[in-house]
């Protein structure tokens, strides 16, 4: 359909080794539609970058990416590094500079993977949720004080503004229209925190009343993992804020079988900016090097970005030879198997070409 541009940032752990299977699938892709270009830049920040400079990305960071169509992220966090340092420097530097105020995350079970749940069917765990990105718990907003003294203070202050909530749960209802069952569950934690929360849940009310068509309910957080459990089929499309959906969405990954498989898309949705695309996994210190990086969670997260990019044919083209592999049984060791990242990877090229067009 066109020509795209890309910026790339593996950053730390197993962010290159999956980034790196991910854009050879996509260079797999290129080769079979001759209308469908990436024009790929690298940028080499992270940990690493942080350990030379200082930083985690240049003070113009930003600027060097505010061209692009799409951001396709790794992973960041470092054993040497403070996570904060790292993950306000890089990730939430993007996702907050860039407006990205809508984290998506697609979870269901993938053809030929089993639930640890015992009864859960592949189609009973079909979810996507939505997570409030830019502000919450995430806000940055709180302090220290009397620092090193045993009176010691630190605030952590979660910021709800009805502008904020009200476009997260716009879009979440949107979402929820645009999927086959059209329900959305609006969590929330609103018995124990009285401000923020039961704003929450006035602006969802009052959102609510322009999707007549979409069902919804609401969920405490603490009863939504229940449910997860024990529930999976009355969940379609969530909306959470930025520590909830955080936390659930993880829970949500594992009950698919691995954190190793989920996607996340980082969006803008007026495309002012470019949009963030990245597996949900972090860095996997324990398996770095290794080869055995599951590179699935980094190939749906590029199905992800080219939906957003408007290549809907070569995403559906990349899912179904995700799904084909996954099906074949070629799993890396978090899912059972003991397949290699390249193996994965390999596999999924070879099946792109035996996908219809
Ligand atoms: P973060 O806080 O950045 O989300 P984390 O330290 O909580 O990161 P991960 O780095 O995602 O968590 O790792 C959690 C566990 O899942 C580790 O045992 C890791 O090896 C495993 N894991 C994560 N991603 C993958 C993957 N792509 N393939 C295989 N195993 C993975």
């Amino acid at each position: 359909m066109g020509s795209h541009r890309i910026a790339a940032i593996p950053a730390d752990g197993i962010g290159p080794e999956v980034i790196g299977a991910g854009l050879e699938v996509l260079r797999a892709l290129e080769r079979l539609d001759p209308g469908f270009h990436l024009d790929v830049t690298h940028f080499p920040w992270g940990s690493d970058y942080y350990r030379a400079h200082g930083v985690m990305m240049p003070e113009d960071g930003l600027d060097a990416l505010r061209g692009f169509d799409a951001i396709y992220f790794g992973a960041v966090g470092d054993k040497n590094v403070p996570d904060h340092v790292t993950l306000w420097g890089l990730r939430l530097a993007i996702c907050q500079g860039f407006d990205q105020f809508a984290n998506v995350r697609p979870t269901r079970i993938l053809p030929g993977l089993t639930s640890p749940l015992r009864d859960c069917a592949p189609g009973d765990l079909d979810w996507v949720i939505v997570r409030e990105n830019s502000e919450g718990e995430y806000a940055g907003m709180g302090g220290r004080a009397h620092r090193g003294h045993p009176i010691e203070v630190g605030t952590e202050v979660a910021v709800f503004t009805r502008a904020g909530v009200e476009r997260i749960i716009r879009f979440a209802f949107e979402t929820a229209r645009s999927r086959p069952r059209e329900h959305l569950t609006v969590v929330t934690k609103s018995n124990a925190q009285r401000h923020g929360m039961v704003l929450w849940d006035e602006v969802a009310a009052a959102v609510a009343r322009d999707f007549p068509d979409v069902a919804v309910d609401r969920e405490l957080v603490d009863a939504m993992t229940v449910r997860m459990v024990n529930k999976p089929r009355s969940i379609d499309t969530v909306v959470a804020t930025n520590l909830h959906a955080d936390i659930l969405s993880d829970l949500a990954a594992a009950l698919a079988g691995s954190i190793g498989i989920a996607p996340t898309a980082n969006l803008d949705p007026s495309r002012r900016y470019p949009s963030m695309f990245e597996p949900i996994h972090g860095s996997a210190f324990d398996i770095v090097g290794k080869g055995i990086a599951n590179p699935v969670g980094a190939f749906w997260t590029a199905v992800m970005m080219l939906d957003h990019l408007g290549e809907h044919e070569n995403a559906r083209r990349l899912m179904a030879a995700i799904e084909h592999v996954t099906a074949a049984g070629i799993r890396t060791p978090d899912l059972g198997g003991t397949a290699r990242t390249t193996d994965v990877t390999a596999a999924v090229v070879d099946a792109l070409a035996a996908v219809p067009a």
